[in-house]
């Protein structure tokens, strides 16, 4: 079951929201403040987090910040429609962006589209002969289940989920361990020759000359 946070202080579009959601089998939990949203991510775990911006208290951006480091997707839900809201938003981190009024119909192929690139829908992520699952957290490569560690995991889920892009070490960096990078690559070339070697991505995971990684899918 996908458990998706709604986060929105106008109650008859929270119950817009919650009733669409709802009719396509999703699970939904609801919060009219951006302090309620913070408890709940802390207390619960969710899949997706639909995220005003406009809030009391907390809002939506400072909630962002908080979201992503449970590495939590977001899509932000708001009445800002200028270029530079939209764009501070999606620089923020945020994964997508829908301005009020919004279509059901768009909301809900938004959703379904987050979920997908983050691999949250029923089957998991396959490419190749890999298959992760990325709610249980595991890795089966063939028939074999294969052992990572918890950075090695994010690390690959990062690179499917950015795949067929050249990245930089610092970019990688960013997105999986966090903060700024410290300028030196080890980290990183560490994890992605132990991904290589665990589950023969050697083709797969290829080195960009002067750039980073890609993974071919
Ligand atoms: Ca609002």
């Amino acid at each position: 079951m996908i458990r998706i946070l709604i986060v929105e202080d106008e109650k008859p579009i929270l119950d817009l929201i919650k009733l669409s959601l709802l009719g396509e089998g999703y699970h939904c939990t609801c919060a009219g403040d951006g302090q309620e949203a913070a408890d709940l991510i802390e207390s619960q775990t969710f899949d997706l987090v639909l995220l005003d911006i406009m809030l009391p208290g907390i809002d939506g951006y400072e909630l962002l910040e908080y979201v992503k480091l449970c590495h939590i997707p977001v899509i932000f839900i708001t009445a800002k429609t200028s270029t530079a809201d939209r764009v501070k938003g999606l620089k923020a981190g945020a994964e997508d962006y829908i301005s009020k009024p919004f279509e059901i119909a768009e909301l809900l192929a938004r959703v379904e589209t987050v979920l997908r690139r983050f691999g949250k829908e029923g089957n998991g992520i396959a490419f190749g002969d890999i298959r992760i699952d990325v709610s249980a957290r595991t890795v089966i490569k063939g028939e074999t289940p294969v052992s990572l560690t918890a950075k090695e995991f994010d690390l690959l889920l990062y690179f499917y989920q950015n795949k067929n892009k050249a990245l930089y070490r610092a970019q990688i960096y960013a997105g999986v361990w966090g903060g700024d990078f410290p300028g030196d690559s080890r980290t990183v070339d560490l994890h992605v020759q132990r991904l290589r070697k665990k589950l023969s991505l050697e083709e797969r995971l290829v080195s960009v000359y002067k750039v980073g990684y890609r993974l071919e899918v």
